[in-house]
């Protein structure tokens, strides 16, 4: 069973989007760029006005959209091209002129950061930004493909309105991953060259919406911890030492975390240990009388008022017991 999911990824690689070439001139560039940002609008990626796209030209400068730019209408001719600090390029005699996306500084500052990417994509990918709203998250190790070929999806907390906060985060964030999600907001996802960028996007939106399904039908099985250990090895034999020194080996450190809670209380349950039961009963009795003192309890019935302390109890002891993993 696992050497078949390996080769089905395998062949996804296999199959991968048109790369470029060293012969691209700024106008295959351009075609290019086009391309993704009408597949991102009809795609549902971006809505409209919403997002930026921008790749690094041959000769190191960068071709970015412009300043509120349709997505879905945009021509080879509207994008701009700027140099790695930020001054706009003369055109082409013929061609229109065009201020810059707003976001070019994020666009700048990640390929200062990341001299080994040539794209960057943001993008307002629906179902993402929908998990953001829930607090689901995106980490939940439920799809091999997703984890070989995204690995660990950083997020960024919705910094409030300062942009310059959720740049500075954005960008340190680029440090160990390629795709981040940012809370409320979207997405970035960067690549080696546009298609890259953006097939990582769609991925990601494409993950999003199986994880959305999963939640709404619920009893989600998990991978285990040891097939996560498996597919990360994967990831880092077919894409490279570069990314495995980026990344580390460390990913899904919280899942990590997070299983090994389950199996304390797994093993706890299990030796039906008295101490342990008598914790319990005393954390659940004193959870029900703080319950019963709030003013919310009123709204409550018995049977929910009950799940609200068990909910409690495994929350409070979860926490104890992830103090006390974190020390050993
Ligand atoms: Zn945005």
């Amino acid at each position: 069973m696992t050497h078949y999911v390996f080769l089905y990824i395998s062949d996804i690689i296999m199959l991968h989007m048109p790369t470029l070439t060293k012969e691209n001139t700024e106008t295959k560039h351009r075609e290019d760029l086009k391309k993704v940002c009408h597949m991102a609008y009809k795609n549902g990626l971006v809505s409209g006005f919403d997002g930026n796209f921008s790749l690094k030209l041959d000769n190191g400068n960068i071709l970015i959209t412009p300043k509120g730019s349709h997505k879905g209408l945009i021509d080879e001719e509207d994008f701009v091209v700027v140099d790695l600090d930020g001054n706009i390029l003369p055109v082409g005699k013929d061609m229109p002129w065009h201020v810059p996306s707003s976001d070019l500084l994020i666009h700048l500052a990640a390929y200062k950061k990341r001299p080994d990417i040539n794209s960057f994509v943001h993008a307002h990918p629906p179902k993402v930004i929908s998990l953001t709203v829930c607090g689901i998250d995106f980490n939940e190790p439920v799809l091999p493909d997703s984890i070989v070929q995204l690995g660990e999806v950083a997020f960024i907390p919705f910094p409030g309105p300062d942009r310059d906060e959720e740049l500075k985060l954005t960008v340190s964030a680029l440090e160990k991953h390629d795709v981040i999600i940012l809370d409320r907001h979207g997405a970035v996802a960067v690549g080696k060259d546009i298609y890259d960028a953006f097939y990582k996007a769609e991925l990601l939106e494409h993950t999003a919406e199986i994880l959305f399904n999963a939640h709404t039908i619920g009893n989600i099985k998990t991978l285990e911890p040891k097939l996560i250990e498996e597919l990360i090895k994967y990831r880092h034999r077919t894409f490279g030492r570069d990314v495995e020194a980026r990344e580390g080996s460390q990913l899904f450190q919280n899942l990590k975390q997070a299983f090994k809670i389950k199996n304390l209380f797994k093993k706890l349950f299990e030796n039906s240990s008295p101490v342990f039961q008598r914790i319990l009963n005393l954390v659940k009795e004193l959870l029900q009388t703080a319950i019963q003192n709030t003013k919310y309890s009123e709204q409550l019935s018995l049977e929910e008022k009950e799940q609200l302390s068990r909910e409690l109890t495994a929350s409070i002891l979860s926490m104890l017991l992830g103090r006390f993993t974190k020390k050993s």
